[in-house]
């Protein structure tokens, strides 16, 4: 197999797996809630936990919560492992959540690939237009830290914690796709839009979790490293690269923009020139090895949370049954 098709099919795979994850985490929730808010259900489903990766917010300040109180979150527990994991993956591969795991930039990545077949490319903002753009994430991401880790001492983001608008957060978010407004209909089919035509653009200029991560990338021992002595500076992993990043000029990708993607490794015509490496080439990473590790480093966190019971809410099937009805009313606090 080349090193292309290697490094292709082993990221489209992991990604896939992660897409039926969520797919069937989905259709399970929408079949817990119709069993507790229908009174004629005689079968009851139980309510999956990974739906509470879709809880990002709830998350950082459980997270608060944890490290100042040494408490950690019963609530929406899943929703802090899954938070923390994507961390982990973070910290130790780049930003690899984001092109292998994370189903919003699988779907950004595929509404891409639907822009490139329909206009056979994908359209550039100038730079002028890109670099403030690039930088709103990273305002969205103050907004919450200063808001969550500066303004909220950790009794209040306990406090938080329990309030029946975050119980039941998971289902109001259900209920946001399920009743759409045509305000909310608008900014998802204006954001698909914009992902057909501009790749990566959600997690190019939006994502805030993109940019946490990102940051924390910053940090990781392995990067996307250029050997000058046998580069023929061709330019084809700069070109390659979905997140623009001049790879062809660093000697190391040190860039919160870049997603681990190896997209890069896999153009570069000149064998062991590009590595995905800790530094003075201690340890390179071929794909299937990255793709195992974090397939691998996910089992084990989700595992080890499961067998120690920081994985399944506390909320009682009688506590949903008496939110659900009055959910409409319930604000942040
Ligand atoms: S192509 Fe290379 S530099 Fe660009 S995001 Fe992917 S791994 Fe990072
Ligand atoms: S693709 Fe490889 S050889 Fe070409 S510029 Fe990049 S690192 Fe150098």
């Amino acid at each position: 197999m080349s090193k292309h098709k290697n490094i292709y099919t082993w990221r489209r795979l992991i990604q896939l797996l992660f897409t039926i994850i969520v797919v069937l985490i989905g259709i399970q929730f929408i079949r817990f809630v119709h069993s507790i808010t229908n009174p004629d259900t005689m079968q009851f489903i139980a309510r999956p936990a990974g739906v509470e990766a879709f809880l990002p917010i709830s998350a950082l300040v459980a997270l608060k919560s944890w490290l100042a109180n040494g408490i950690f979150d019963r609530i929406h527990p899943a929703g802090l492992v899954i938070f923390l994991a994507a961390m982990i993956v973070s910290l130790l591969w780049k930003r690899a959540f984001c092109s292998w795991i994370c189903p919003f930039g699988t779907l950004s990545e595929g509404l891409a690939l639907l822009g490139k077949k329909m206009f056979k490319r994908n359209f550039i903002l100038p730079n002028w237009l890109d670099y403030p753009l690039r930088s709103l994430k990273y305002i969205i991401l103050a907004f919450f830290v200063l808001f969550i880790f500066v303004l909220m001492d950790g009794a209040s983001t306990y406090m938080f914690l329990q309030t029946p608008y975050n119980m039941v957060a998971d289902i109001k978010m259900l209920d946001f796709f399920r009743n759409m407004t045509w305000v909310g209909f608008s900014v998802v089919i204006g954001l698909m839009l914009l992902s057909i035509l501009i790749e990566h653009f959600w997690c190019r200029y939006l994502c805030p979790y993109g940019a946490l991560l990102g940051l924390l990338g910053m940090l990781s021992p392995w990067k996307i490293r250029r050997e000058p002595l046998s580069c023929i500076s061709c330019e084809r992993c700069s070109i390659s690269c979905p997140n623009r990043i001049k790879v062809d000029k660093a000697l190391t990708v040190r860039s919160p923009e870049c997603t681990g993607c190896l997209d890069c490794v896999e153009q570069c015509p000149v064998s062991n020139t590009l590595r995905f490496d800790l530094p003075k080439t201690a340890f390179p990473l071929s794909p299937r090895m990255l793709a195992l590790g974090v397939v691998a480093l996910w089992i084990a966190l989700v595992g080890v949370a499961k067998l120690t019971g920081y994985w399944e809410t506390s909320i009682s099937t009688e506590m949903y049954k008496m939110l659900i009805p009055s959910m409409d009313q319930l604000n942040h606090f």
